[in-house]
C-alpha cells in the first residue's frame, strides 16, 4: 500500500479543465504537482484562431469551482441562459422553452479558453502547481516509471513519475498504455454525425444580435444549428449535422450549396453573417463519439480522468461538467483512502463508470430531443407537465434535464429515476391535448409513490452564479 507522494513526482498530464482542476485539488491536499501540457499556455497565445468557442456550464461543474475558490471570477465571465429559444422551420416567431420553474434553474455560456484559464492561474497561485507547457506526452513506461515527452523543438526526453494522473482528454494516449497493461477496454463508438462550430457577429454597436440569456436552437429534424452567447457580443454558433447523406456534411462541398442551404434552413441566421461562406470552409469539421472504458487504472501507478476515462457527444452540455466532477470525487477519494493509492482508484472507477454510461446514454438521446422533439406536439405537452408536477410535487420529481443540470445526484440515479417519471407521464398524457385536462388528482397519487428526491450537495449554492 502506498500513499500519494511516496514513490516520486506526482504528474498530471493535460492541462484542460479536469487536468488543471484535478491539480488544484492535489495541490490543496498538500501535494506538490507537475503538470505536462502540449498545448502552448492559453493564457499567453491565441490557440483558437481568434474565435471563442464557448459551453454551458451548470450545477455539477460550479460545484467544484465553488470548492476551488474561483467562482466569483467565473461569475464575471458567465451569461445565464433561461431556456432554449426555438427558431421553428418556416417562422419568424421565436418561443423560449424555460429550463425551469425556479430562477436559479438557468445554465451559464462560458468560454472554454477563459474558464481555463481561471483554473491554470488558480493552481498556479497554490505554489505547489508546476505546469509545463509545450510537452506533448508520447508514451508511457510503467515498469520504469518515466513518460515520454516531447518538448519545443521536437526535444525528447523522459520524465519520471510516482502516480500519474492522465487528464489527456478523449484521444488520451495514457489510456492506451494503460489498457495495454491493465486489459482493460475503450469502446469507441462514433456517431455518424459531425459538427462544425461557426461566429455570429457582434452588432454595429458591439451589442447582441439575438437575445444572450437564451440557448438558441434551430431544430430541423435531422440537423440543427444551435447559438450561445460570449460576453464579447458574438455568439458560438454550432453546426450538427450527419456526416453523409442528401442533408449532410458530405453534400455542403461548394460556396453555392453552403448558400443555398443557409438560406434554406436558417434564412434568419444566414443574414446575420455576411462572411458564413468563409467561415464554413474556414473552420474544421468535427468528428463525435462515445467512449466508454474499463480499466480505468493501474495499481498505484496511473488513473485515466476526464474525458481520457469517459467521453460523450455534446448535446446534453455535460462533457466538462462531468470531467470537473470526476475530477473532485477522485480527489475525495484520495482524501478517503489516504494510505492505499489502488484502492482509492478502484473505488473512483466502482463510483463513477455507472454515473459516466448513464451520461453517455442521455446525451445521446438529448441530441433526438434537441434537434426533433422540442417541436413535437407530444414532446412539448410531457415537459409541460414535468414542469407543472416540479411546481406541485418538487420534492419528489424534477424533470429528466432538471436532474442532469440542475442537480447533484449521481447521473444513474437521475437516469433510473428519469425511466420511472417517464411511465408517470405517459399514463398521464394519454389522449391529452392541453396540461388544463391532465388529472393531477391522479397525479399526486402517482408522484406519491416516488421516492423523495436526495438534498443537493452543500456547495451547489443557488446563488453561487449570477442568473440575470
Ligand atoms: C462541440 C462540443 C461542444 C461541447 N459543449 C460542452 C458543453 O456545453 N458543456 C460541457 O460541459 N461540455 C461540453 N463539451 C465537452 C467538453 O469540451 C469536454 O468534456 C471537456 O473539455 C473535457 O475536459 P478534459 O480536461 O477532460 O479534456 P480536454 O478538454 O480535452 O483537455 C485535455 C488536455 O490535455 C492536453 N493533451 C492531450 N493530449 C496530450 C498529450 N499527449 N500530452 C500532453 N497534453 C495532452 C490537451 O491539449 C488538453 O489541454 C463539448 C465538446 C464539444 C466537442
Amino acid at each position: 500500500m502506498t500513499r500519494l507522494g511516496e514513490n516520486g513526482p506526482i504528474v498530471v498530464v493535460g492541462a484542460g479543465p479536469c487536468g488543471a482542476l484535478l491539480s488544484i485539488y492535489l495541490a490543496e491536499q498538500g501535494h506538490e504537482v507537475v503538470v505536462y501540457e502540449s498545448r502552448p499556455d492559453i493564457r499567453r497565445v491565441d490557440i483558437g484562431g481568434g474565435r471563442s468557442i464557448n459551453l454551458a456550464l451548470a450545477t455539477r461543474g460550479i460545484v467544484p469551482l465553488v470548492d476551488v475558490g474561483v467562482i466569483e471570477q467565473v461569475d464575471a465571465i458567465t451569461i445565464p441562459m433561461k431556456g432554449r429559444m426555438i427558431h421553428a422551420e418556416g417562422s419568424d416567431q421565436l418561443t423560449l422553452q424555460p429550463y425551469g420553474v425556479d430562477p436559479h434553474e438557468v445554465i451559464h455560456s462560458i468560454s472554454r479558453g477563459d474558464l481555463n484559464a481561471i483554473l491554470l492561474d488558480r493552481a498556479e497561485s497554490t505554489g505547489r502547481v508546476h505546469i509545463e507547457f509545450e510537452q506533448q506526452c508520447d508514451g508511457v513506461d510503467f515498469a520504469r516509471s518515466v513518460v515520454s515527452l516531447t518538448g519545443p523543438d521536437d526535444r525528447a526526453h523522459d520524465e519520471p513519475f510516482g502516480v500519474l494522473f492522465a487528464a489527456d482528454g478523449a484521444g488520451s494516449n495514457i489510456r492506451e498504455a494503460l489498457l495495454a497493461v491493465n486489459g482493460g477496454e475503450a469502446d469507441i463508438d462514433w456517431l455518424g454525425h459531425g459538427y462544425k462550430e461557426l461566429t455570429l457577429p457582434p452588432d454595429d454597436d458591439g451589442g447582441f444580435r439575438l437575445d444572450p440569456n437564451a440557448l438558441h436552437i434551430w431544430p430541423r429534424g435531422e440537423f440543427m444549428l444551435i447559438a450561445l452567447a460570449n460576453p464579447t457580443g458574438d455568439f458560438t454558433v454550432t453546426l450538427f449535422a450527419p456526416n453523409e447523406g442528401p442533408e449532410s456534411f458530405a453534400a455542403l462541398e461548394t460556396p453555392e450549396q453552403v448558400e443555398v442551404f443557409f438560406g434554406r434552413e436558417f434564412p434568419d441566421f444566414a443574414v446575420l453573417v455576411p462572411d458564413l461562406v468563409t467561415q464554413f470552409f474556414d473552420n474544421p469539421t468535427g468528428r463525435l463519439a462515445t467512449m466508454r472504458a474499463t480499466g480505468w487504472s493501474h495499481g498505484d501507478q496511473a488513473v485515466v480522468v476526464g474525458d481520457a476515462a469517459h467521453a460523450i457527444v455534446p448535446f446534453h452540455g455535460q462533457g466538462m461538467n462531468l470531467a470537473m466532477e470526476s475530477a473532485r470525487a477522485l480527489a475525495q477519494q484520495l482524501v478517503d483512502r489516504p494510505d492505499d493509492i489502488a484502492a482509492a482508484f478502484q473505488a473512483f472507477e466502482s463510483d463513477r463508470k455507472p454515473s459516466a454510461d448513464a451520461i453517455a446514454d442521455m446525451a445521446l438521446d438529448n441530441y433526438i430531443e434537441m434537434r426533433a422533439g422540442v417541436v413535437d406536439p407530444d414532446y412539448v405537452i410531457r415537459r409541460e407537465l414535468a414542469l407543472e408536477l416540479e411546481r406541485r410535487h418538487p420534492e419528489r420529481l424534477s424533470p429528466r434535464y432538471n436532474m442532469v443540470m440542475f442537480s447533484t445526484m449521481p447521473y444513474a440515479e437521475a437516469q433510473a429515476r428519469a425511466r420511472r417519471q417517464a411511465q408517470i407521464l405517459t399514463e398521464l398524457t394519454e389522449g391529452v391535448t392541453s396540461i388544463s385536462d391532465v388529472d393531477f388528482d391522479r397525479a399526486a397519487d402517482l408522484v406519491a409513490a416516488l421516492d423523495p428526491l436526495p438534498g443537493l450537495d452543500p456547495l451547489a449554492r443557488p446563488d453561487a452564479l449570477s442568473v440575470s
